[in-house]
């Protein structure tokens, strides 16, 4: 962490926030480093770890201190998820998602809605997350097929999203429907719902509601991902509908993955700094010919690169961040750093691998587990092929002849 960090926010003070990362890093070294491999092989949710993540407030980490939450700077933020990243990325998803459908409520949401959800979110009382992508549906987002129909009080959701995070152990999403799914442009007939996905007295599925099983996957693991399927799952229109106003729900989903895509880019931040650190590490202590592999050009070449990179990742998230906070749309800045970041990430994994030889590919060491999460990287929060076509997109429109 940097002498930035410790700047005064106008939310949290200085000192209080500099407390808090640095019993994030205090926690981080004596519970999570110790068992994260052990939970992230056997891919199992690490319940204490979750709970403890509520009790330092990381689940309201952005949301307004008036209800409840730490009200922290993107800064800040980004430092403490890169920060985690290096010693298990998977913690991260657990709070982004939820925050990402926090702010949803917490930028669009009617006074009733943030003052009856935000307090509870903001404890992690209530967990969940942001749910987007259905089976046919992820990139081209106006194309999904889940709709809502209003039915007097409520509305009465039908369809099936998936790759869902916080899906299965969560409690509430924020589901993206077609309340018009006739609309012209497609996107005018979009709106989000904020869902209880259990009824929230009793913990049971709620009514209409069918949670799939946790997804097996290749990196990324430990937090639940999975599918979750709506049967006319009726929804309190006043509470739930985001903005009491039909037609929104594209703009507000989309303004949403700004600040998820500074949290990827950061945890990008983190896997890269994770794997450089490692691999300086080992090749000072693995011999060839007579010398630590440190000293042989070939790996000065990579270790330089790598560390070169790293650094780029970092300033990039920071710029990102920062004009976060500026506020206002930051879809250039964001994806600059989410695609170069993750890029990154990818490459200096891969290399820290190669460097580790037969012993990267083993899960005694935790450039293994590096390897893996790091791909996850390029594909959420919008494609590094469509970050690419944002960043352009921008550039011509901000830049008009
Ligand atoms: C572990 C994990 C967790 C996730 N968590 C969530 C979550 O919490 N909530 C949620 O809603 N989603 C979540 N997702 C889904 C994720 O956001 C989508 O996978 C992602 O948006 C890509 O969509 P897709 O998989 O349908 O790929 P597709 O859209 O089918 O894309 C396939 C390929 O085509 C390329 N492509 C597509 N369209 C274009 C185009 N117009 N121009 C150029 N290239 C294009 C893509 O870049 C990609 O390479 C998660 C995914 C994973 C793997």
């Amino acid at each position: 962490m940097d002498d930035a960090a410790a700047k005064d926010t106008g939310v949290i003070s200085a000192a209080d926030e500099q407390a808090l990362i640095d019993s994030i890093d205090r926690w981080l070294t004596r519970k999570v480093a110790p068992i994260a491999a052990q939970f992230e092989q056997a891919d199992e949710y690490p319940t204490e770890l979750v709970h403890d993540m509520c009790e330092m407030g990381l689940f309201g980490a952005l949301i307004e201190p008036q209800y409840g939450g730490l009200g922290l700077p993107a800064i800040t933020y980004s430092r403490i998820v890169a920060r985690i990243s290096e010693e298990w990325m998977s913690l991260t998803g657990f709070f982004n998602s939820h925050l990402m459908m926090a702010l949803i409520v917490q930028k669009f949401g009617t006074q009733a809605q943030k003052e009856h959800w935000l307090p509870r979110f903001a404890t992690g009382e209530l967990r969940g997350g942001l749910a987007l992508t259905e089976p046919d549906a992820g990139t081209d987002l106006q194309g999904i097929r889940t709709t809502a129909r209003r039915d007097g009080d409520v509305y009465r959701i039908t369809g099936s999203k998936l790759w869902i995070t916080n899906a299965i152990e969560g409690d509430i999403l924020a589901v993206l429907v077609k309340t018009d799914p006739d609309a012209v442009p497609r996107h005018r007939g979009m709106s989000v719902l904020i869902t209880p996905t259990r009824d929230l007295e009793t913990g049971k599925e709620a009514e209409g509601v069918s949670r799939g099983k946790k997804l097996p996957k290749l990196g990324y693991r430990g937090i639940d991902t999975g599918g979750i399927s709506f049967d006319d799952a009726p929804v309190d229109a006043r509470l739930g509908l985001v903005g009491g106003e039909e037609g929104k729900g594209f703009l507000m989903a989309t303004g949403g993955l700004e600040i998820g895509r500074v949290n990827v880019a950061a945890r990008g931040v983190g896997i890269a700094r994770r794997a450089l650190k490692e691999a300086v590490a080992y090749s000072q202590i693995r011999q060839t010919m007579g010398k630590p592999i440190a000293q042989h050009q070939a790996i000065q070449l990579k270790l330089g690169e790598m560390a070169a990179k790293t650094r780029a990742a970092e300033l990039l998230v920071e710029d990102a961040a920062r004009a976060y906070d500026r506020g206002g749309r930051v879809d250039l800045e964001a994806g600059m750093a989410k695609w170069f970041a993750t890029e990154t990430a990818f490459e200096v994994a891969t290399e820290s691998m190669r460097i580790h030889g037969a012993n990267g590919y083993s899960k005694e060491y935790p450039i293994e587990r590096l390897y893996r999460d790091a791909p996850l990287l390029i594909i959420g929060e919008g494609t590094n092929e469509m970050q690419r076509i944002i960043i352009a997109r921008q550039l011509i429109a901000r830049n008009p002849v």
